[in-house]
């Protein structure tokens, strides 16, 4: 079954000035495993320079990021996991290459948070996924027994205004029998048909190891195209 059809994406046309150093040709597919830390940022003026490709990850707190990155680049304490929501309101950048990064945006829930932090964490997403250049897909996480809550639809329809590719992962699969997990699946795939943007879905188990392949093909393809933004409007 095609899990990942419509692509390449097309970046949001930048004008002259805005635009960074010709990126030279694309890189080579990265090796996860290489992922190191690289820094962290409050805001988009601290995010390291926008250029080369980025892939993010975004979820609610405890949808399983943190571990869905360590299994990924097989690293235990790469991203650590979550403590109380909205206390780690950072985007965290992993080194993949010189040119390729993993990005850990702040986890999203919202129940014990302060509307101050609420507001911090909507401008910082907001920031980010606009106006990074950049950027190339976001990776949003849900629990695949609780998925498309609120703030997930916020986060596609986000992904949709920047013409930003998302792939969603149904994480934690392990937790329900392999037809239920499908049954959700589907119902999340029958969402994302109506999604305006590339969307597309999977299941994934950091607990077993499962869906790493097909996490890293919607990765690689993200992270080695060429720069598709040649001056053209999105339509
Ligand atoms: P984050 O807040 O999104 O970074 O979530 P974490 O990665 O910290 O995970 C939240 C909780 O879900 C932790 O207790 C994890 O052990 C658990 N968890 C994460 N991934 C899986 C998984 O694939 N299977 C199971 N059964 N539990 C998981």
């Amino acid at each position: 079954m095609a899990l990942y059809t419509r692509y390449p994406p097309q970046k949001k046309a930048v004008s002259p000035a805005m635009t960074e150093p010709e990126p030279g040709p694309a890189p080579a597919a990265p090796r996860y495993r290489d992922a190191h830390f690289l820094t962290s940022a409050a805001r988009l003026a601290q995010c390291p320079p926008d250029t080369g490709w980025e892939a993010a990850f975004a979820g609610r707190s405890n949808a399983g990021k943190s571990s869905a990155i360590n299994s990924l680049t097989n690293n235990k304490k790469l991203a650590k996991t979550s403590r109380t929501p909205g206390r780690t309101q950072l985007i965290n950048f992993f080194e993949l290459s010189d040119s390729q990064r993993l990005v850990d945006l702040p986890g999203y829930g919202f129940a014990k948070v302060p509307r101050s932090v609420q507001q911090e964490w909507t401008r910082l997403m907001e920031d980010y996924l606009q106006k990074r250049q950049c950027l190339r897909g976001l990776v949003l996480l849900m629990d695949v027994r609780h998925p498309l809550q609120p703030l997930d639809e916020q986060l596609l329809a986000w992904g949709a205004a920047a013409a930003m590719p998302v792939h969603v992962l149904l994480t934690k699969a392990d937790k329900l029998k392999r037809g239920a997990a499908t049954t959700a699946l589907l119902q999340v795939r029958a969402r994302l048909d109506k999604h305006p943007g590339q969307a597309s879905a999977q299941l994934f188990s950091a607990l077993k190891h499962e869906g790493h392949a097909e996490l890293g093909a919607v990765l690689d393809a993200w992270l080695t195209e060429a720069h598709a933004v040649e001056g053209g409007q999105q339509g």
